[in-house]
Parts: C-alpha cells; sequence; structure tokens
C-alpha cells in the first residue's frame, strides 16, 4: 500500500481528506481544471471558481 496522500495540483503540498476539483469555464470553454487540497479550495472560492467535492479515490488508483 502507498501511504501518500494525493498532492494538491495547486499548492503542491501532501494532503488528506477531501479533495476538491476546481474548473474555470468561459464561454463553453474549460480554461482550469485541477485537483487541489481543502484550503486551496477555499481560496479558488474567494477567487470565484467554480469548486466542487471530488472523491479522492478516483485520483489514488489512477
Ligand atoms: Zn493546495
Amino acid at each position: 500500500m502507498n501511504a501518500s496522500g494525493p498532492i494538491c495540483e495547486h499548492c503542491g503540498e501532501l494532503y488528506e481528506g477531501r479533495a476538491y476539483r476546481v474548473t474555470s469555464e468561459e464561454d463553453g470553454i474549460l480554461l482550469l481544471d485541477m485537483i487541489v487540497c481543502h484550503s486551496c479550495s477555499i481560496e479558488a472560492r474567494r477567487l470565484g471558481l467554480d469548486t466542487r467535492k471530488h472523491d479522492i479515490r478516483h485520483i489514488a488508483f489512477n
């Protein structure tokens, strides 16, 4: 088993718990699509980006 968790695609930190998917779309074009940690998701939401909970198991087995 790999003990390390997923790495945030924004800050590069290992994190545990809930992952968040941050996307930004403009005129139907996806400008941004990354899986981030909780603190980055808060920051993203503050910037007005679309954030939603992401099932971490999808990343672990990718
Ligand atoms: Zn982060």
